[in-house]
């Protein structure tokens, strides 16, 4: 297969156009073409030789990914399904929140931790993406809108920090100003709580956001929503957030997804703020969006005494809007659906970026530019680059004034919108985090669904690392967990309770 352009950083094209014995500076107009005025065929490049542009059409793949299927929502969330140069596909959503762009995109195809709750997790795992096809998710959506896009979550399919390298190469090329030039603390990475991965992005000091995806703090329950706690339990990921943020100064965000009957109790809540307690972080409550019926929706009364507890504790919270709940926009669900061979829709659609596409991009680029239209865009000012971060941004301030909070739409589901639909009355409330019988499972849920263990290889050293000691509550806690375990993985054969 051919080098794929979009994986080329700064240095990486040098090299290649000095062994092609081409002058530095074509390094910048190439760098310029794809990731800012968005070209993604080396045809259109017309300020290169004609020859450059073949004797590089030769070695290189310049497309972005390829958009296959779209659904748009009532509330304006897009979601795109995109194919990649070897046919896998991947999803990314779009959020809009007044005249700023969230883009929410993908790390991996598929995901091998296998959350008990997401359609990605239960769709099984095929491989890890390049930086360009993680970062073209991005410019793809720039391309299709014609415009910039604020910023980025690393929330959509996939473990961030399974895929570190790539990741975080791709984040370093977004960044850079001679690239996309978007500003460091305009992109979140999320995770599902993968303790070397916090370390190594503390270690970098990359500068992007921290999510970490919490759910429940009490191992036994953790373990059954997330398999991944198992290697990593609360006790380890607790120090490591504390280290992230006296590493960085940096406050984390906590993604605690409300079940409903499941974590969403007062008892829950203050076993969180008591988690909690001495970290500074912002928390994010995020409705579960129903994937096939295996848990049930949080009930509008229960979210907002869950939310109280937070905020009678000083603790930071926003229970997301909803967005894009008509369009099954937890990621993965459109993948799976697409696998599945349900209609969508709209119809199929090739991706391509026209004259008229690339000569609006350079229109856009002609406009002078200030800091204050830059901030806007999310592009990189001076305050991105040079002043210390804790300075640079007073957070509390920022939401106070509620500036962040249109930083942070979701494309989760809204509590309202599922009570009303009738499952309301129905639904009973049921004791742990088992999931409820699925009825019946498709083969490629099959594979995956109830999986405890995690035996991938390619992320074993990762996994195998040596664990901190646990204190003997937290042992007497992890082997209830296990036997909890046990019955539980017989249960979920077909008994609910
Ligand atoms: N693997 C990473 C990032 C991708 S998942 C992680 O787990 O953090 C992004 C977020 O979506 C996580 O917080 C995840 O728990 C949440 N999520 C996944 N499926 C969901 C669903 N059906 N409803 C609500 N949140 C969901
Ligand atoms: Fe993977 Fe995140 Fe989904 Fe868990 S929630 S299966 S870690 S994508």
């Amino acid at each position: 297969m051919k080098l794929y352009a979009l994986d080329l950083n700064k240095e990486q094209w040098l090299e290649l156009l000095e062994r092609l014995k081409q002058p530095k500076f074509r390094a910048d107009q190439l760098l310029q073409w794809i990731w800012q005025k968005r070209v993604f065929d080396v045809e259109g490049m017309t300020n290169l030789s004609i020859t450059l542009r073949e004797k590089l059409a030769e070695e290189l793949d310049f497309s972005a990914p390829a958009l296959v299927r779209e659904q748009k929502s009532k509330d304006g969330t897009r979601k795109f399904l995109w194919q990649l140069r070897d046919g896998n596909t991947v999803e990314s959503v779009l959020l809009k929140s007044g005249v700023r762009l969230t883009a929410c995109i993908s790390t991996q195809v598929g995901c091998p931790l296998g959350c008990t709750f997401c359609a990605t997790g239960l769709s099984g795992f095929v491989r890890n993406l390049s930086s360009g096809e993680i970062a073209g998710q991005f410019l793809a959506m720039e391309a299709l809108l014609g415009r910039d896009i604020n910023n980025i979550v690393y929330m959509g399919m996939g473990e961030p920090m399974l895929n570190r390298d790539e990741v975080f190469k791709s984040v370093r090329m977004l960044n850079d100003e001679k690239l996309r030039n978007l500003g460091i603390r305009h992109i979140t990475i999320s995770t599902s709580g993968i303790v070397p991965g916090i370390e190594a992005l503390a270690e970098e000091k990359l500068g992007v956001r921290l999510a970490v995806s919490l759910h429940a703090v009490d191992d036994e329950l953790r373990s059954r929503l997330m398999p991944v706690n198992e290697r990593f339990p609360l006790a380890e990921l607790k120090e490591a957030i504390k280290n992230y943020q006296e590493k960085t100064g940096d406050r984390v965000s906590i993604e605690y997804t409300l079940f409903g009957g499941v974590n969403d109790s007062v008892e829950h809540a203050r076993a969180l703020v008591r988690f909690l307690k001495g970290i500074h972080v912002f928390i994010n409550l995020i409705p579960f969006n129903s994937v096939d019926g295996r848990y049930d929706v949080p009930e509008a009364k229960d979210i907002l005494k869950f939310k109280k507890v937070l905020d009678t504790a000083g603790f930071e919270n926003e229970l997301r809007q909803e967005q894009g709940s008509d369009i099954d926009a937890a990621c993965g669900q459109l993948r799976r659906k697409d696998a599945e061979g349900s209609a969508l829709a709209l119809e199929p659609k090739a991706h391509s970026v026209t004259k008229k596409d690339s000569r609006r991009a350079v229109q856009r680029d002609e406009k002078p530019e200030t800091a204050a239209s830059k901030r806007r865009s999310g592009e990189k000012t001076a305050a991105d680059r040079k002043v210390p971060r804790k300075k640079m941004l007073p957070e509390k301030e920022r939401y106070r004034s509620g500036k962040m909070k249109e930083e942070r739409p979701t494309y989760r589901d809204s509590a309202e919108a599922k009570t009303d639909d009738g499952r309301k009355e129905s639904r009973k409330r049921i004791p742990s985090a088992r999931p409820k019988a699925a009825p019946e499972r498709k083969s490629a849920e099959k594979k995956t669904a109830g999986r405890a263990e995690i035996k991938k290889p390619f992320y074993e050293p990762e996994l195998n690392r040596k664990k901190t000691k646990l204190k003997p509550s937290e042992k007497g806690r992890s082997k209830a967990g296990q036997a909890a375990k046990k019955t539980s993985a017989a249960k979920k054969r077909g008994v609910k309770k």
